[in-house]
């Protein structure tokens, strides 16, 4: 039996079967590119949903992880830590808002979002205690706990998985007037995404997020944005919502945060909603342990000094303009931002999975969302010479024989 074989096998065998990876087994990886275990090369074009963003083991984040690891990992919040108030002081700068409050992965910080807005609902607005609710969005992502599932509105992610937590209103995505109409005294805060990323790469129409800003100010709403997939210039912007010039008052961060080699994650506030915590009201082990700071400073630094974003917006234009002079018969139509990028197929052209697996063999890692659309995500710092390589043959699929599925 082939090493790849054996070590899928044992992966499916002693593993729960919670995901359906594509056939490849890596272990290495390179800036955009990683390697299996027979050492083919493959074009990473998911980029771990967009906490790949530096493109795997950046040198620069790999010292400050290095540098750290000789010093101080762990230390709990018990004590400080001499890596955490400069993280916090930068990040707080980069988000332009008051305060942070670090977690370590993008579900925990969606969880201290709910927190933080609920603790604001009843000590500011002044919502009768237990009532507090929350607007989401129909096909939002925000995570797997129990109470980020309880409002999904996606069967897969919650079915049996309940009781639920109560408090959520569900209303549905890109449409401005539904909040209006969604929030009453007891709403204390909307949360959405900029773009939904696992939905699709839903986009919103233009002026939602601004429109959003203005009922919610209007209203006496926080504005919760979770940016754990669109932050850290996947869209072209430090973050996403700069294109629509409007400040949240909550930021959800994950992903991109921890700079492709570990999990850090936040919450950004004004003071007035993260003042409101008090010493023994939330807490996590790791979070804002001073290794995850180190490398999330590094990560932050990078994003800045070798302008990703900027990349991500002009390589994004260049790529869609691509993909849309490809004139592929498969193709519905082709929706993101930035290098967040959704391929639709059109009804007739079958799941997206096989399309997958035939840029998998020719050596580019993608993965189809929602069935029928392909997201293509590469690490910012891809080169346009890569991008043309992996034009090249997505063009080759896109334009040839349809595609079969594999076992
Ligand atoms: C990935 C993601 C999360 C959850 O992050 P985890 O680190 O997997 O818990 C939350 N929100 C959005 C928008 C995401 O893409």
């Amino acid at each position: 039996m082939s090493q790849t074989q054996a070590l899928m096998d044992q992966e499916t065998r002693y593993g729960a079967h919670n995901y359906l990876p594509l056939p490849v087994v890596l272990s290495k990886g390179e800036g955009i590119w990683v390697y299996d275990v027979e050492g083919n090369r493959y074009l990473d074009f998911l980029s771990c949903y967009s906490a790949v963003n530096h493109g795997h083991r950046h040198p620069k984040i790999v010292e400050a992880l290095t540098e750290q690891l000789g010093r101080l990992t762990l230390t709990s919040r018990a004590f400080y830590n001499d890596q955490l108030g400069p993280f916090l002081e930068e990040l707080a700068d980069y988000t332009h808002m008051d305060m942070i409050l670090p977690m370590n992965t993008g579900a925990e910080a969606v969880e201290t979002a709910v927190k933080a807005v609920r603790r604001w609902g009843y000590r500011v607005k002044g919502i009768p205690a237990e009532q507090a609710e929350i607007i989401v969005c129909n096909d939002n992502f925000h995570g797997r706990t129990v109470t980020v599932i309880s409002f999904s509105s996606e069967q897969a992610y919650r079915a049996d998985f309940g009781p639920y937590t109560p408090g959520f209103t569900i209303i549905p995505y890109g449409d401005s007037k539904a909040l209006e109409d969604a929030i009453t005294d007891r709403t204390c805060a909307f949360l959405v995404e900029p773009i939904q990323g696992e939905a699709g790469v839903m986009v919103p129409p233009d002026g939602y997020l601004k429109d959003v800003r203005r009922i919610c100010t209007e209203r006496n709403v926080l504005l919760a944005l979770d940016e754990v997939q669109t932050g850290f210039g996947r869209t072209g912007k430090r973050f996403c919502h700069w294109h629509d010039e409007i400040e949240p008052d909550v930021l959800v961060m994950g992903k991109a945060l921890g700079g492709g080699v570990y999990p850090v994650s936040a919450i950004a506030a004004k003071r007035e909603i993260l003042g409101l915590f008090e010493p023994g009201s939330h807490g996590s082990t790791f979070g804002g342990n001073p290794l995850g700071a180190a490398v999330a400073r590094r990560a932050i630094k990078v994003i800045e000094d070798e302008g990703l974003a900027e990349r991500a917006d002009e390589l994004g234009r260049y790529f869609t303009e691509r993909l849309l002079g490809m004139g592929s018969p498969y193709v519905d139509h082709v929706r993101g931002k930035g290098l967040l990028i959704g391929l639709v197929l059109k009804n007739d052209a079958g799941s997206a999975r096989p399309f997958a697996e035939a840029l998998m063999k020719r050596g580019l890692l993608c993965k189809e969302t929602h069935e029928n659309v392909l997201r293509f995500a590469p690490p910012l710092v891809i080169e346009k010479k890569d991008l043309d390589w992996a034009l090249e043959h997505i063009e080759a699929v896109l334009t040839g024989p349809a595609p079969t599925r594999g076992k």
